[in-house]
């Protein structure tokens, strides 16, 4: 299981500062990567950035499908932005 960010990020960053295994990372470029990402095989689900967000863009993935089913496409980017995209910065 991991945590997820999904389409209402508003890329401030709070997130990140608390993260204890530093897997969250902002997009880049942010056309392309509009919000955050969390690595799904990196997050060892604390929930601790869950609070730290002000405008409440983070979800377990499980529960992201069940409250809003519209973002669950969210689940595949944050994967993909590890996989296909750019990742951690160098
Ligand atoms: S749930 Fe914990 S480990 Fe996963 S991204 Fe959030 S702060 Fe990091
Ligand atoms: S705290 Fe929320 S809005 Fe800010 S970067 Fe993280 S997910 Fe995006």
């Amino acid at each position: 299981m991991t945590h997820v960010i999904f389409d209402l990020c508003i890329r401030d960053g709070a997130c990140v500062e608390v993260c204890p295994v530093e897997c969250i990372v902002p997009g880049e470029p942010e056309e392309k990567w509009p919000w955050f990402y969390i690595d799904p095989d990196t997050c060892i689900d604390c929930g601790a950035c869950v609070p730290e967000c002000p405008v409440d863009a983070i979800r377990p993935a499980d529960d992201l499908a069940d409250e809003f089913p519209q973002y669950v496409g969210a689940i595949d980017k944050n994967a993909q932005y590890f996989s296909e995209g750019p990742g951690y910065p160098a």
